[in-house]
């Protein structure tokens, strides 16, 4: 008999946790009539930004959309440089070259997969209007390295947020939460994210009064009033519903945060039990930080046989990210070549993302645990 399928998440026993509240909160938009920023969007924006304690949060169309405003409110055009990893997904560069820029590209730390402080230093020049730092697979870069020396250069700081709501950093101090540490924080809501609507949507976050008008502008073509433009704008809203679906997703954040860590003590104990450690490394957490676990991304040798073996048995682990940026046939005209990012491309190589969602059981984790070990033990991939 074929074992069960055990997919890389699992939306459906999340959906039957919070059914009949959203339900009725899809009901009540449905009701009202009033379909794209309306009421809905506006509390959803007062309550997360309360939740991040900024000043301001405006929604829009995707993750994708968020990055590319924040560019547009900042200004950043041709001849600016902005610097960001080579190990993200597909967004996080594409919305520099669609408003002209030049990106840079600084590498990551092999034990976090984040960019490195070290190297964004290393890459500032003149021509640096900008450094976006991806809080990679939901854990926070250590963005005070290098703030201060980005603000002097008079350079701004974009914080991708897409895969980290909720994650936290100790700085100083102080718990401070991804998205309120940059001028400006970029969200996804796509369903797979730790907070994802049903379907598409994404959100800025800032403390600046002028970049909050202006991206407000921004999302709806560039007009302050009804049809007078200021400037060209997108149109990039979000829709009363998916907000309404996502405030009351937001109520239940953290409880589904904190499952994700359980799920990460559970591998971490089932690992070190079976003595894995001579083959695969588990995600690292940075002094300080409050890891969310969007991904579990493990490092480990002999990955797509690994990858292979593990889906032959009924298990999906995903590849995050097969190819480095700086290597995209899009990029080609950037001239970069193969071996300028080695950890990056190092990674692409070792990586493996395990299952990961909140209502994971420990049984599964198990069955996972328990197939990786037998294709270590038995030196499957010597005479595969
Ligand atoms: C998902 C994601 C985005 C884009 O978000 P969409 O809502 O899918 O447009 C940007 N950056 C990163 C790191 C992401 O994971």
């Amino acid at each position: 008999m074929a074992d069960p399928v055990l997919p890389s998440f699992d939306l459906s026993r999340n959906w039957k946790r919070v059914r009949k509240e959203t339900l009725e909160a899809i009901v009540k938009v449905l009701d009202s009539q009033h379909f794209i920023l309306g009421p809905e969007v506006d509390a959803l924006e007062k309550d997360i930004a309360s939740y991040l304690r900024v000043s301001h949060a405006a929604g829009c169309a995707s993750g994708t959309d968020a990055l590319l405003l924040a560019l547009m409110a900042l200004g950043v055009g041709p001849g600016d440089e902005v610097i960001t990893t080579p190990y993200s997904f597909f967004a996080t560069v594409s919305c520099i070259t669609r408003v002209g820029a030049t990106p840079v590209f600084a590498d990551v730390d092999p034990d976090t997969y984040n960019i490195s402080p070290i190297n964004i230093l290393d890459k500032l020049t003149a021509k640096t209007k900008a450094v976006i730092p991806v809080h990679l697979f939901g854990q926070m870069v250590q963005v005070e390295e290098f703030s201060e020396a980005i603000s002097r250069r008079g350079a701004f700081l974009v914080e991708d947020c897409a895969q980290a709501i909720g994650a936290t950093r100790v700085i100083n101090g102080r718990v401070e939460r991804a998205g309120a540490l940059g001028d400006i924080g970029c969200f996804s809501f796509f369903p797979t994210k730790n907070l994802g609507g049903f379907g598409d949507g994404g959100l800025i976050s800032t403390n600046s009064d002028a970049l909050s008008v202006r991206i407000r502008s921004l999302r709806v073509h560039g007009s302050g009033k009804q049809y007078f433009h200021d400037e060209v704008g997108l149109n990039s809203r979000l829709d009363e519903i998916q907000a309404a679906i996502l405030r009351v997703r937001l109520r239940h954040l953290e409880t589904w945060n904190e499952e994700r860590r359980l799920v990460d003590e559970r591998y971490r104990t089932l690992f070190a039990e079976m003595n894995l450690g001579e083959w695969i490394t588990p995600p690292a957490e940075a002094e300080g930080n409050r890891h969310v676990f969007h991904q579990y991304v493990i490092r480990c040798s002999h990955r797509d046989k690994l990858k292979t073996w593990l889906a032959e048995r009924g298990i999906t682990a995903r590849v995050y990210y097969p190819l480095s940026l700086h290597l995209q046939p899009c990029f080609s005209f950037l001239g970069y070549k193969e071996g300028e990012f080695p950890v990056s491309e190092s990674l692409s190589q070792k990586t493996l993302a395990l299952p990961i969602f909140p209502e994971l059981l420990p049984e599964e984790q198990e069955r996972v645990a328990a197939a990786i070990l037998e294709f270590y033990k038995n030196g499957i991939f010597d005479h595969s």
